[in-house]
Parts: structure tokens; C-alpha cells; sequence
């Protein structure tokens, strides 16, 4: 029998007392944009045309470094292999450019 189970049991059979609920303290870690010493938040980050992602609040580029494919599971590496791939990234930067662009023109007209 599992530990929770366990307790909802004794807890519905015997007259247990309240007791104070206790407290657990865990650390954060959270990133900080060197440019302007922010925290960087969640979806706060953009790949900018020289390949790097920025900070989209101040702009400030970081130094990006690729991560391990050894790491990643054999399914996704072919992915990440395309990701890489300087071509691909330049077409899928064309494409977004674009759709900016378009947005921008709808937003105008
Ligand atoms: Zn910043």
C-alpha cells in the first residue's frame, strides 16, 4: 500500500488531530540578461539574423552555445541536425522576415 494511501486510511479511521502544515523552502534558478540585468522570462528571447538569440526586452545578444547532440534522443537529432543547418535557418529567418512584414502592411492598411 502506498505511503498517501496509507495515511487517507488511518486518517478516516482514527480521530487524528490538526496539525500545522509545515514548510519547504527550494531554490530558483532564473536567468539574467547581461546587457541590462534583468531576469530573463519565459518566451522573452529571439534568434536574431546574426544567429544568436537576443534579449527581446533590451535587444542584448548572448553567446549561444549549441548543445550537446549526444545528448538528445536518435529521434530528434535528425531535427536538430536541420536546425543547424546554415541553409535551412536562413530560409526559416526569410520566412518569418516575411510574415513580419505582412503582418505589418495588414496592421497598416
Ligand atoms: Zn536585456
Amino acid at each position: 500500500m502506498n505511503k498517501a494511501r496509507q495515511i487517507v486510511r488511518q486518517l478516516l479511521e482514527e480521530d487524528v488531530k490538526p496539525l500545522k502544515v509545515k514548510q519547504g523552502t527550494r531554490e530558483e534558478r532564473y536567468e539574467i540578461c547581461p546587457h541590462c540585468n534583468q531576469e530573463i522570462l519565459e518566451k522573452h528571447i529571439y534568434l536574431g539574423e546574426d544567429g544568436f538569440f537576443h534579449h527581446s526586452d533590451c535587444g542584448g545578444p548572448f553567446e549561444s552555445k549549441p548543445p550537446d547532440l549526444s545528448q538528445v534522443p536518435g529521434w530528434l537529432r535528425p531535427y536538430c541536425e536541420k536546425a543547424r543547418d546554415p541553409e535551412f535557418r536562413k530560409e526559416m529567418m526569410r520566412t518569418n522576415w516575411d510574415e513580419r512584414q505582412r503582418v505589418e502592411m495588414e496592421r497598416k492598411l
